[in-house]
């Protein structure tokens, strides 16, 4: 490692309570060091206990380059924020500057509140609450304080305020027109965000809004020189999501709330209301998507073709319509926020009644999607031949390779000369990576034991949900509580959480309460049990003895009727692949280490996962999934894993 590497990170960890340098710190933060240097790409699997953050960080820091550090969790947007980078200012560079950049929405809109209020937002603190109803009440509050404040995050309110207030405070990526069109552009707080970033040597974002930068030709963002994929087992849905379209009906209704604010009286050639136009369409769609169940569905054809097709027309009709009565001036405020967003709904349309070769539609719950089913070609050419990237994250192999991670994001296993990727682009970077297995610094082996119920029934068999739950009751038993159940349907929660309610430990159900409260009610009551399912597999961090027993009841395949991953399947079988091997597989191998990964999170902690899905010993494929889970000592004997739990 270079001396300053090796020295900064020695420094840094002195420095912490009970700090002591990890080898495997010290390999990830070489690796990511030469990467940076040599302009490579890393992918490093930090097994537990690594101290990942620090590990990327210290030779991001010490490189002198700009780097986008990308998060998929709030959660640890804030932990970089509020504790990490704070601390490493205090400890090793005290010139080192950060920036956080959220999505547009995070911030007030000075526009909007202006004009609602008036020039310079003076009158929003003339009305006292006794004038004001509730909502107008929480929208003055946040222009007041919107006028003084430095960033105009909704985290840094003083006080909470409703959605519907801060939806009237606020604007979305595709309402706002930019600061150039904007007569707020230069006191902007989203801009002065991001003009602040780019002086920050480390920027923090999400997945998300570095994805909506790829697509964007780089407009969000700042220019920068390398990104810090965190939490990179999320990236992919993640760029997925931000590389596709969303068609609701509430988009067309939004606009038309819009259009009223400037143009109440406005009408068409036909003569008819431009506003009634649009609302109809709105209608229109909202009642043909209501009737849609979930599943893949071709937008171009049918009802729902007719009326996207009908709602393109009047939205297009209406962007003529509004652009007919401004003046010759460019477009400022609302006008401009009107034609941004109109320009976007009636892009978007077009997108998803044509959806173009290498994506795939579906509904889901009342919205149309549109995504491209692969991410890897898009990754390729904007981004992996351009500035080096290093992807971390305690689950990212299956069956201990990292290959095929590294071919769904567009990375390379060997060097190419002529990469058709990085055509027309200055001094290209090979797409090659350097891939890490880090082990967990935690000794799994005497610290946890897996024990998997193979004398249960197959899970696909009758048998097996009546003989899982007496199971999940007998060990949850001899836990003495203290246990998370993580299932994969509600269903199971249901008859899990019905099952436990005979014994005599407090049985907290997922949406009993709101995530948090939920959670540190399951850490404050040892002895309680949690049942879940998705949503609670990853992001659980509760060190100690109130989870001790990790139960889960089947492997979490992904589900068969989900139509991005059945086309990503398709795409596999027409080069000949095995979709199970390189979809179905990877999936349940990343959940299944990440729900597993909840039972030890510190040094003392011990406990046992109990995984009841006898697929793991009888299936071929089974030892590839016990291979991407933390090392623990293993047995099907369920006599040795009470035994295991009666020690604790
Ligand atoms: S540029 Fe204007 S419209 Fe966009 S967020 Fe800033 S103040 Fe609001």
């Amino acid at each position: 490692m270079s001396t300053t590497v090796a020295e900064a990170l020695d420094r840094v960890v002195a420095a912490k309570p009970n700090g002591r340098v990890r080898p495997s710190q010290q390999q990830m933060a070489e690796a990511i060091a030469t990467a940076l240097n040599e302009r490579t790409h890393v992918i490093v699997e930090a097994g537990t206990g690594t101290g990942k953050s620090l590990g990327y960080l210290i030779p991001s820091i010490e490189s002198g380059l700009q780097v986008i550090v990308a998060t998929a969790t709030k959660t640890l947007q804030n932990q970089l924020g509020d504790v990490e980078l704070p601390f490493l200012k205090e400890h090793l560079d005290s010139n080192l500057t950060w920036s956080i950049i959220k999505g547009r929405q995070s911030y007030a809109c000075l526009a909007k509140l202006e004009e609602r209020f008036g020039d310079g937002l003076g009158t929003a603190g003339l009305f006292g609450p006794d004038e004001l109803g509730e909502l107008e009440e929480d929208v003055a509050f946040i222009a007041n304080w919107a006028r003084d404040h430095a960033t105009g995050d909704r985290d840094d309110l003083p006080r909470a305020v409703s959605d519907a207030a801060w939806n009237e405070s606020s604007v979305s990526g595709m309402e706002c027109p930019g600061a150039n069109r904007c007569a707020q552009g230069d006191r902007c707080l989203a801009e002065r965000s991001i003009r602040k970033a780019s002086e920050a040597q480390i920027i923090v974002t999400n997945h998300h809004l570095y994805g909506l930068d790829l697509t964007s030709g780089g407009r969000i963002l700042p220019e920068h020189d390398a990104v810090v994929f965190d939490e990179a087992h999320k990236l992919e849905d993640a760029l997925s999501s931000a590389f596709g379209v969303d068609i609701t009906a509430g988009r067309l209704s939004h606009f038309a709330g819009q259009i009223r604010r400037i143009l109440p009286d406005v009408v068409g050639r036909d003569g008819r209301n431009v506003i009634a136009e649009v609302r109809d369409r709105s209608a229109e769609v909202r009642s043909v998507l209501s009737r849609l169940d979930d599943g893949a569905i071709d937008p171009g054809e049918g009802d729902l073709g007719a009326a996207l097709a009908r709602a393109h027309v009047t939205v297009s009709m209406a962007l003529r319509r509004v652009r007919e009565q401004m003046s010759d001036e460019p477009a400022h405020g609302i006008w401009a926020r009107v034609q941004a967003q109109g320009g976007h709904l009636a892009g978007d349309l077009a997108f998803a009644m044509a959806v173009p070769e290498g994506s795939v539609s579906w509904m889901e719950l009342g919205v149309l999607r549109v995504a491209p089913v692969e991410v890897g070609p898009h990754l390729a050419r904007n981004l992996l031949t351009q500035r080096p990237a290093i992807l971390t994250s305690a689950t990212l192999s299956v069956g201990g390779s990292l290959a095929q991670l590294g071919s769904r994001l567009g990375f390379i296993e060997s060097s190419m000369e002529d990469d058709p990727f990085a055509d027309g682009i200055d001094e290209p970077i090979q797409r090659t990576y350097e891939g890490l297995r880090l082990e967990s610094t935690f000794d799994y082996r005497s610290q946890a034991m897996l024990y998997i119920g193979s004398d249960l029934p197959d899970p696909r068999t009758a048998e097996f949900q009546g003989a899982a739950l007496a199971e999940i009751a007998a060990l949850v038993e001899h836990a003495g509580g203290r246990a998370l159940v993580l299932t994969t349907s509600h269903k199971m929660v249901d008859l899990a959480v019905r099952q436990l309610a005979h014994g005599p430990f407090r049985v907290l159900a997922q949406g009993d309460l709101p995530r948090t409260a939920l959670l540190n009610e399951f850490s404050s009551n040892e002895t309680s049990v949690l049942v879940a399912t998705m949503g609670y597999w990853e992001g659980i961090d509760i060190p100690g003895p109130s989870l001790s027993l990790v139960v889960i009841d089947k492997i979490p395949f992904p589900r068969p009727d989900d139509p991005l991953t059945q086309a990503r399947r398709d795409r596999v079988e027409a080069t000949g692949g095995s979709a199970f091997n390189a979809v179905d597989l990877p999936r349940a191998a990343m959940l299944l280490a990440q729900g597993s990964g909840r039972l030890i999170r510190n040094e003392v902690d011990r406990g046992v996962v109990a995984i009841l899905d006898n697929r793991l010993t009888a299936k071929r494929y089974g030892i590839r999934l016990i291979r991407s889970l933390p090392p623990m000592q293993r047995t099907s004997d369920r006599e040795r894993a009470i035994r295991f739990l009666q020690s604790l």
